[in-house]
């Protein structure tokens, strides 16, 4: 990078970002350090994200730092976890701007604080190829805490989802100019869905207590709750009159016909899926209204293997949207 040499790079922009970890020892050392905790359980967990292929190049640099940070503290959600710390891989392409540099670590500098999860080391590299990006999130959980897996869920379990359904695929489509007749108002709410996901941490004692599997929604409902069928050798049936949908997502879904399916198929949006008893039905109703949280219970969890869609609760079956990752899933489970 023009005037700033590695070191320079790191002590201006990403010392700032460890103060708040005294192990990480103001990034002036070849390591970090994390004392032990024996009531706890460390979670790990690391996602990458390259130009060209997980966002786009000119997409602004601080929400590209957000996502990067938000797909990681999403896993961490899944699993119950507080956050600890992060470590962080920057392949640069040798063009790469101070400008770019500090609104990156500027969006970087707003999740930190926002999620108290401090930079703790990391690696700065240039490269030829297109920027790329990779970030270990580590948290932590109480080591008497039930592991939450994608195997652990329970024939006769409710099947839950938070939030809304669809959205960042469609904030996708917004951002490649195919929704332009949408309302400015629901064009902008997609594109932060796509843009800057919400990692659901708030679930985390939620989850703690009623919870038996839960993963994080990254490659659509019907594709991740595949997984989880897989996994734990059990069926799911899924309610899709249930499927919580956005007053965008049901917007722009009205106006093209090739966007209806996104809120079963569609990746990025980052809500919590998970499987709890039925005894815990009121108690997840209460939390949600108290909260004013959306978490929609979505359909069960059965003996048998697969995915089933289902139209209502004593429906037919709803044939199966054909998009990617629905190979994926045919060819995982037995379900439609
Ligand atoms: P090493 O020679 O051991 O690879 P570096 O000179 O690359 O060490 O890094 C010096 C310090 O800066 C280390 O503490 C490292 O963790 C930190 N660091 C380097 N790049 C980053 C980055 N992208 N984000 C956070 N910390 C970084
Ligand atoms: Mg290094």
């Amino acid at each position: 990078m023009p005037g700033l040499d590695e070191f320079g790079l790191i002590s201006r922009y990403f010392v700032p970002l460890a103060q708040s970890c005294a192990g990480a020892l103001g990034l002036t050392d070849d390591a970090a350090f994390l004392p032990p905790d024996p009531t706890m359980e460390t979670v790990l967990t690391t996602d990458m994200l390259v130009a060209g292929v997980h966002f786009f190049a000119d997409d602004p640099p601080d929400l590209i730092a957000r996502k990067l940070v938000r797909t990681n503290l999403s896993d961490l959600a899944a699993k119950a976890a507080e956050p600890v710390g992060m470590l962080l891989g920057l392949s640069l392409p040798s063009q790469t701007s101070p400008q770019w540099l500090g609104q990156f670590a500027a969006g970087l500098a707003a999740d930190v604080a926002e999620f108290s999860c401090p930079l703790m080391g990391g690696d700065t590299v240039s490269t030829s190829g297109p920027l790329t990006l990779s970030l270990t999130a580590l948290g932590r959980v109480p080591i008497t805490q039930p592991r939450l897996l994608r195997s652990t869920a329970q024939v006769g379990d409710d099947l839950w989802v938070s939030g809304t359904l669809g959205d960042a695929a469609w904030g996708l489509a917004v951002a490649k100019g195919e929704a332009e007749s949408l309302a400015e108002a629901h064009q902008a709410f997609l594109l932060d869905r796509y843009r800057c996901p919400q990692p659901r941490l708030l679930l985390r004692d939620l989850l703690r207590v009623h919870a038996h599997a839960a993963m994080d929604i990254s490659d659509g409902l019907i594709q991740d709750l595949g997984h989880i069928c897989a996994a734990s050798d059990v069926g799911a049936v899924v309610l899709t009159d249930m499927i919580p949908l956005s007053a965008a997502g049901q917007a722009i879904s009205a106006l093209d016909s090739r966007h209806q399916d996104f809120s079963l198929t569609g990746g990025d949006d980052y809500e919590i899926l998970f499987t709890a008893a039925v005894d815990s039905r009121s108690a997840l109703h209460e939390w949600a209204k108290a909260k004013e949280f959306p978490l929609t219970r979505i359909g069960s969890i059965v003996s048998g293997a697969g995915v089933v869609l289902q139209n209502g609760p004593s429906g037919a079956p709803v044939a199966a949207p054909i998009r990617g990752g629905w190979r994926h899933f045919a060819a995982e489970g037995e379900g439609l």
